[in-house]
C-alpha cells in the first residue's frame, strides 16, 4: 500500500483525480494530516466515510512507533523510530531558546563511509521515502505536544544520495498547508555530492546548504572522507561558489576540529585562504569522538583559538554547541546502535 505522506499538494491533487475524487480532496487531507496530525483516516470527518473506506483501502498513514527514547539532561530527546518494515531510524529533538530543532535521518544506513562518523558502522540498507522522512517530524510533534520550528537534514544518512525524496519532503514541510515550515528554516548537509549540488541550485527552494568540509586538502580530507575521491575540494568549492551565484545564498561550511589533524592555526590559515570573499558562515564542531575512532576531540583552548583566527581574518564562524551528547545523539553519533549489537 502507498504511504499517503509521500504525496505533496500537487501530487495528492492528481491522485485524487485518478480515484475519481475532486482534487480539493487533497487540501483537506492535507489539513488533517499536517495541522491537526491525526492518526487515522476515520477522523478526517469532514470526508464521507465511503471516502475514509476507499483511502484506508488504499494509502497507509505510516504512524511510527517509539521503539526507545532517551531523554538528555539538557533537553534534547533521541527516537529511536521503528519505520514499520523491521528497521529502525533515530532521530534527535533539540530545544534551543529560539525554537525546537529537529534532527532527521535521510537514510536507513550510509555509503559515504566518513571516518569520524558513527553512521558509517552500520551497513546501508535503503534511502527512505518523502513521507517517511515526514513522518520523524509529525511524530515528534505528536509526542511532545511542541512545534517543531528547524529542521536539519544532519541523522543517519547522506541526503544527496537520497535526492529525490529529500526534495520532495521539503516541499511538504515547506508548504503552507503542509507542516508550514519556512524554507529559511531547513538545512541539508551533504558530505559533497558535487552535481546535486549544482541541481539544488536550480531548484526553487531557499533552504540553507551546509557543506562538509573538515579540510582544506585534498590528501587531509580524503583521509578523512572517501567522498573526496570523487569530488575533490576544487571541484567542490566550485560548485558552492556557482551555488552563491545562481541563490544568492549564504552557504555554511561544517568543520569538526579534530585534536592534532585539523585543529591548528595553519588549517585555520588555509581555511581563510579557501573561503576568502565568498558569502558563507563557518560552523565548528568539536569532534565527538566515537567508538574505535581515531580522532580525539580538541581541547577548548584550541577550538577558541581556531574560532578567533577566522573571525579576525573576516570569516564568520561559530562554535557548534554540544546537544545530547550524554545519549549518544551528538553530531556523527547516531547509530542503529542496538539493532548492530
Ligand atoms: N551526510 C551529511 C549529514 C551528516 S551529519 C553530511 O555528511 O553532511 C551532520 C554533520 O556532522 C556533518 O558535517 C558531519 O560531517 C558531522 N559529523 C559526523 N560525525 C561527527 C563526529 N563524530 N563529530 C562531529 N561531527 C561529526
Amino acid at each position: 500500500m502507498k504511504n499517503i505522506k509521500d504525496y505533496n499538494l500537487e501530487e495528492l491533487k492528481q491522485e485524487m483525480q485518478e480515484i475519481g475524487e475532486k482534487p480539493f480532496r487533497a487540501e483537506q487531507i492535507f489539513k488533517w494530516i499536517y495541522q491537526e496530525k491525526v492518526k487515522t483516516f476515520d477522523e478526517m470527518t469532514n470526508l464521507s466515510l465511503e471516502l475514509r473506506k476507499k483511502l484506508e483501502e488504499k494509502y497507509t498513514l505510516c504512524n511510527y512507533n517509539i521503539q526507545r527514547k532517551q531523554e538528555s539532561k539538557d533537553g534534547t530527546i533521541k527516537y529511536l523510530f521503528d519505520v514499520l518494515d523491521g528497521n529502525a531510524i533515530e532521530t534527535v529533538l533539540m530545544r534551543y531558546h529560539h525554537g525546537n530543532s529537529i534532527c532527521v535521518s535521510s537514510q536507513i544506513g550510509c555509503k559515504m563511509g566518513c571516518k569520524f562518523c558513527a553512521s558509517t558502522g552500520i551497513n546501508f540498507i535503503r534511502s527512505l521515502t518523502s513521507g517517511e522522512i515526514v513522518e520523524q517530524i509529525i511524530a515528534v510533534e505528536q509526542d511532545t505536544g511542541e512545534k517543531i520550528s528547524n529542521v536539519v537534514f544532519m541523522g543517519i544518512g547522506e541526503p544527496f544520495d537520497n535526492y529525490d525524496n529529500v526534495v520532495n519532503a521539503i516541499k511538504i514541510i515547506n508548504h503552507p498547508k503542509g507542516l508550514n515550515i519556512g524554507a529559511r528554516h531547513i538545512s541539508i548537509s551533504t558530505s559533497g555530492l558535487v552535481p546535486k549540488i549544482y541541481q539544488l541550485a536550480e531548484e526553487n527552494i531557499q533552504c540553507t546548504l551546509s557543506i562538509s568540509l573538515h579540510a582544506t586538502d585534498n590528501e587531509k580530507r580524503s583521509s578523512m572522507m572517501p567522498v573526496n575521491d570523487a569530488y575533490p575540494i576544487e571541484e567542490l568549492m566550485k560548485a558552492c561558489k556557482d551555488y552563491i551565484k545562481k541563490t544568492n545564498r549564504r552557504i555554511s561550511f561544517e568543520y569538526a576540529l579534530a585534536k592534532d589533524n585539523n585543529d591548528n592555526l595553519e588549517d585555520a590559515k588555509q581555511l581563510v585562504k579557501l573561503l576568502k570573499g565568498m558569502l558563507c558562515h563557518v560552523n565548528l564542531i568539536p569532534i565527538n569522538k566515537i567508538e574505535n575512532g581515531k580522532y580525539d576531540k580538541s581541547s577548548n583552548e584550541n577550538i577558541m583559538k581556531f574560532r578567533d583566527y577566522l573571525n579576525d581574518h573576516g570569516i564568520v564562524a561559530t562554535i557548534r554547541r554540544e546537544l545530547g551528547s550524554d545519549i549518544d545523539a551528538a553530531c556523527g553519533q547516531l547509530r542503529r546502535k542496538e539493532l548492530r549489537d
